[in-house]
């Protein structure tokens, strides 16, 4: 059964600017999707209006066996990680894993367990004292990722998540993701430029151009030479 039903979705900004039309895909459990295509094709929109942060204009949204459009972000069985990481620069590395579950009202010491496994997965867990500003950019990382692995989500959602590290760091960190996502065992869909990161990472690719889905493919399918 699909995880996550995209049917017919489409995005028309309050200036009238359609970003995202027709949009139709069925996701199953544990797959790894990939968003690709060239700088404002509606990428990150999609992505947006999966984890409830914009709005759909039409179409329906299906997580599991719920109708999702009218859904709040929190309450939906999704969690996202940021470009720019968006962490709390007041707070320590903790603090910033724990904050979504908190607000969850979830139990304290769920969440001190959720966390200090997450932070071993990751290999942060020397890092809970910190705050962010003391931190590298492959470690700011892992705090994000961090963050949205303790939610225990059905679906990840990852928008060009490496694209600020450098060459050698996003190597590692695109062996990382493919780990984690075989040891979560959940839904990723994961937006990038890059052709390497989408052809080890992705079991499915979705090439999109001007709002509109060209192609879904697999990546030995899409990539291979003619
Ligand atoms: P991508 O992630 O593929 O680069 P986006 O989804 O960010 O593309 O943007 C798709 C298109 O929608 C772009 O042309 C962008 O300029 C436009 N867009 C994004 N946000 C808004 C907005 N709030 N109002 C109007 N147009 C927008
Ligand atoms: P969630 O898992 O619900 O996304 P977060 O801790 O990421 O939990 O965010 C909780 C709320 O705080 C959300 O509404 C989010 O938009 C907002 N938020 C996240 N990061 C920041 C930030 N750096 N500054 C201000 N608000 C933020």
């Amino acid at each position: 059964m699909a995880e996550l039903k995209l049917k017919n979705i489409t995005k028309k900004y309050p200036n009238g600017f359609v970003a995202v039309k027709d949009f139709n895909l069925d996701i199953a459990d544990k797959e790894f999707i990939i968003f690709v295509g060239p700088s404002g094709c509606g990428k990150s929109t999609t992505l947006r209006m999966i984890a409830g942060l914009e709005e759909i204009s039409s179409g329906e949204l299906w997580i599991g066996d719920k109708l999702c459009n009218d859904v709040a972000p929190k309450d939906r069985d999704i969690a996202m990680v940021f470009q720019n990481y968006a962490l709390y620069p007041h707070m320590t590395v903790y603090d910033n894993m724990a904050f979504g579950l908190k607000l969850r009202k979830t139990p304290k010491d769920e969440i001190d367990k959720r966390v200090r496994e997450a932070a071993k997965i990751l290999d942060i867990d020397h890092l809970l004292d910190r705050r962010p500003k003391a931190l590298s950019g492959g470690q700011r990382q892992r705090v994000a990722m961090g963050r949205a692995i303790v939610r225990e989500p059905k679906v990840f959602l990852m928008d060009e998540p490496l694209s600020n590290l450098d060459a050698k760091l996003r190597v590692q960190m695109r062996t990382e993701i493919s780990k984690l996502h075989q040891r979560l065992q959940t839904t990723f869909i994961y937006v990038t430029h890059d052709q390497t990161e989408a052809m080890t990472l992705g079991t499915r690719i979705v090439v999109m151009k001007d709002g509109i889905i060209q192609q879904v493919d697999s990546p030995s399918n899409l990539y291979s030479k003619p």
